[in-house]
């Protein structure tokens, strides 16, 4: 199959907005484009082609006024009810009557399509396919008839892709980007100076801060083509421990700032219990920290209700994620394992992500980590592991004989100073790899996939057992599989799903060229963040021209943060 490339229309703009202001025609575009007046938008078939009431046969089209409802029976046309009674017929000039009503023709819904030149469907590239939703955002059909070619709003020079799932994220820590410093911490065992930044920043965030920031991120992941989200949350309390002024506030605000921004966003409810291995329940920050199992479920249940209400259809679901072994005594973890499943929920845990967890986790339990969870039945389909950067050998075994999936948030880990993900080591055991950015020193999956695909180039003593195009394998990792992980509806563009996708532009000079078996691996290995042209959530766009309609105040509010977080 070709690409099958198209001149750029005169007037549109393919080489992206370089104005980051948002222009204002975007601002409709984060409503329904069902409801859209945008002309370029697909034509209404049917009714709204069809002849004018007026014209075809119809109950008010009978062969003359005398017939018309309007009049009753023996009625001549100045004698409607309460007209002219006293007057004599021959007095009464004769009444041309008023049209009636034209009646109410029930209009079928518009159907939203779309013609980009090819179509990402699963495992390749196809052209000439347009593919359409219903009222809620989800694909109904592809078509290659040339009438629903017609139909479809073209999007020319553009390849559509699944969104991307970003399966590991805390919003709020975009603040610390560019701020980590690892020379003075070399003797020290990871993490840099994260910790430091971190708890000098916790005791004063607020629920707004915690909304700017986390919309700041939201909105850069949409421009990365990210259309969902994996949120851990684990801000819970004030800074002394005392509740907030509104139970959930925090993760409240974080919703509200994924909704306002139009990402999809599954919450992980955060659990600390703890400050780590051996040490008592109850000796976490205050700000993080559960009181107890109980009080961390009802703060869920609060969290299921709150997203019941505010968030009908499936923008917004909830997960929970106990924080790792060490914040979570096990007893404590197979309780909150068993009340997700209960919930039907998914349970995110970070594992591995320091070199001292092996050892402190074997000094409590007589364990290793995953050789603990597996014992406890704890690996199931439902469990995802975050990071395990510094998993055994044994272990990563463990994980993949369990498949379950792992989540590696490479530039995150490598920029925290958690070292590198062994790659090579995952794939071979046979894991299922999703992609997170985890603490925001960047946000792009694609980034992510390449800094995995170059270690495995880089790694001689690589195993066979590998797949042959790593395109694709890091692609299924950053949408098929992250979706999995996060029970999300999107991931890959089948009937269905949502209409969850980003478009490329083909003749970014980044791409350009590429053969149409060649540019998924274009896309995610070479690709300029710029070349994203268009993202669309549930058929809703977010994002024309590499521009997002709220970016000024979005970018405004979250400059004024970082000037207070880190002025004085
Ligand atoms: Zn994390």
């Amino acid at each position: 199959m070709r690409l099958r490339p198209v001149a750029p229309v005169i007037g549109e703009n393919l080489t992206h907005g370089i104005d980051r202001a948002a222009p204002s025609f975007l601002l409709v575009t984060l409503q329904n484009p069902l409801n859209s007046r945008d002309r370029r938008g697909p034509v209404a078939p049917g009714p709204s082609r069809s002849p004018s009431p007026g014209r075809g046969p119809g109950p008010n089209r009978g062969p003359g006024p005398a017939s018309g409802p309007s009049r009753g029976p023996g009625q001549s046309p100045n004698q409607g009810p309460g007209r002219d009674r006293d007057r004599a017929p021959a007095q009464v000039r004769p009444v041309v009557p008023a049209p009636a009503p034209a009646p109410k023709v029930p209009v079928a819904p518009r159907e939203l399509g779309w013609l980009p030149d090819c179509v990402y469907t699963g495992d390749k590239f196809e052209s000439g396919l347009a593919f359409f939703v219903d009222a809620a955002g989800r694909i109904t059909r592809f078509s290659r008839e040339p009438a629903d070619l017609e139909m479809a709003k073209r999007l020319p020079g553009q390849a559509a892709l699944p969104g991307l799932v970003n399966a590991h994220s805390h919003g709020w820590h975009r603040i610390f980007r560019g701020r980590f410093d690892l020379k003075p911490q070399a003797d020290r065992a990871a993490l840099g100076n994260w910790r430091e930044l971190h708890d000098q920043v916790l005791a004063r965030l607020s629920d707004e801060d915690v909304y700017d920031a986390a919309r700041e991120a939201f909105m850069e992941m949409l421009l990365a083509g990210i259309t969902t989200v994996g949120e851990c949350h684990f801000l819970h309390h004030q800074p002394d421990g005392t509740p907030l002024p509104e139970a959930g506030g925090m993760a409240h605000a974080v919703l509200r700032a994924a909704q306002d921004v139009g990402i999809r966003i599954a919450l992980l409810n955060g659990a600390t219990l703890r400050a780590g291995f051996g040490q008592p329940v109850g000796s976490a920050s205050p700000r993080v920290l559960s009181a107890s199992v109980d009080a961390f479920t009802r703060s869920t249940d609060l969290l299921f209700a709150h997203v019941e209400k505010n968030f009908p259809g499936d923008d917004v679901w909830v997960g929970v994620a106990p924080h790792s072994l060490g914040a979570v005594p096990i007893d404590a973890l197979k309780a909150i394992s068993a009340y997700a499943h209960a919930k039907r929920c998914r349970v995110h845990l970070q594992l591995g992500e320091t070199a001292a967890e092996h050892a402190a986790c074997v000094a409590e339990y007589g364990r290793s980590p995953a050789a603990l969870l597996a014992e406890h039945g704890l690996l199931d389909k439902r469990f995802t592991a975050i990071h395990g950067a510094h998993l055994s050998d044994d272990d990563i075994r463990a994980l993949g004989a369990a498949r379950v999936t792992v989540c590696a948030c490479p530039a995150s880990e490598l920029a925290a100073g958690e070292g590198a993900f062994p790659t090579t080591k995952f794939l071979a055991a046979g894991v299922a790899l999703a992609l997170g950015t985890d603490g925001q020193q960047q946000t792009n999956l694609l980034d992510d996939a390449r800094l995995l695909e170059f270690q495995l180039r880089g790694d001689r003593k690589r195993p066979g057992a590998f797949p042959t195009d790593l395109g694709a394998a890091f692609f299924q990792a950053a949408t098929v599989t992250g979706a999995r992980s996060l029970g999300a509806p999107g991931g890959v563009l089948e009937v269905g799903r949502p209409a969850d996708f980003f478009t490329v532009n083909v003749y970014d000079p980044s791409i350009v060229g590429a053969s149409p078996e060649g540019l998924l691996g274009a896309v995610v290995f070479a690709s300029n963040p710029r070349a994203i042209r268009e993202v669309w959530v549930g058929a809703r766009q977010r994002v024309s021209g590499w521009a997002h309609p709220l970016q000024s105040p979005v970018v405004g509010r979250f400059a004024d943060l970082q000037k207070k977080l880190w002025s004085s």
